[in-house]
């Protein structure tokens, strides 16, 4: 059960939510820039700031490492979609991500399985690489679901996507109950769901299934992000609050075991 990650695939990726204004979201990419010399070499780095900033800080970001993501789109290419946002408007201001699945966009705008994996399949039709995110709440954790939640979030949202597409594909385990509320997964059970998740994707696609990076998302700080990503199948970080400040971004990304 499970895979040792090889060093080369760390990803730190800090999900900025509806903070920072263009002013503050400039300041924290320069921060954030400016310590990269810093940063081991196999790490990628990974932003994803509000849509109003997106093309100003991938702008910033052209021609370093650190990559940028937008927090959502929708799935159609065009269309009478007021207030949304399409692929391609994503790529054309420097997005190479976009997160899809975030328990913020289930639960506060109802978007659900079906939804999620039309999200998926274009977000990759259109070359851009979906951070899928699934994650039990804690209910569910209590009533012992956690492993049948993971399963159909996982079934449900990657549908039929075959293994060419696996290669482009993040997926960010995210328990709800860690989410913005400072308590962590224990690096135990981190392991366990993300040993889950890497046997699921095995069993529809094989030896390409280890080559899906599996970031841990909730409550992760510079106090506990080593010890996470010390952990087999952890292959990066999905970050909210501690991505806010440079300081503290940069000092998960520092962290990051050799
Ligand atoms: C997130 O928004 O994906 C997240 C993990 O937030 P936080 O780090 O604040 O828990």
């Amino acid at each position: 059960m499970g895979t040792t990650k090889p060093t080369a695939r760390r990803v730190i990726a800090g999900n900025w939510k509806m903070y920072k204004t263009r002013p503050g979201a400039l300041a924290l990419v320069d921060t954030i820039l400016a310590g990269l010399p810093g940063v081991a070499a196999e790490a990628s780095l990974l932003v994803f700031p509000p849509f109003p900033s997106l093309a100003a800080v991938a702008e910033r970001c052209r021609g370093t490492r650190l990559e940028v993501g937008a927090q959502n789109f929708h799935p159609a290419t065009e269309g009478a979609f007021t207030g949304e946002v399409s692929g391609a408007m994503l790529l054309e201001a420097g997005a190479t991500h976009v997160l899809v699945g975030h328990s913020e966009r289930r639960k506060l705008f109802g978007e659900g399985d079906e939804f999620l994996a039309r999200k998926l399949t274009s977000a990759l039709g259109q070359g851009l690489k979906p951070v899928f995110c699934v994650g039990e709440t804690l209910e569910e954790r209590d009533a012992d679901r956690t492993g049948d939640v993971i399963r159909r979030q996982v079934e449900r949202g990657l549908g039929e996507l075959g293994a060419a597409e696996s290669n482009r594909l993040l997926i960010a385990y995210e328990p709800v109950w860690a989410i913005g509320t400072g308590r962590t997964a224990t690096p135990a059970q981190a392991r366990e769901a993300h040993g889950f998740l890497r046997d699921l994707l095995r069993s529809r696609w094989g030896e390409a299934a280890a080559a899906v990076p599996l970031l841990y998302g909730g409550s992760v700080k510079p106090e506990n992000a080593a010890e996470l990503l010390a952990q087999p199948d952890i292959d990066g970080v999905l970050v909210g609050g501690a991505s806010l400040e440079g300081p503290s971004f940069l000092g998960i990304a520092r962290g990051i075991p050799g």
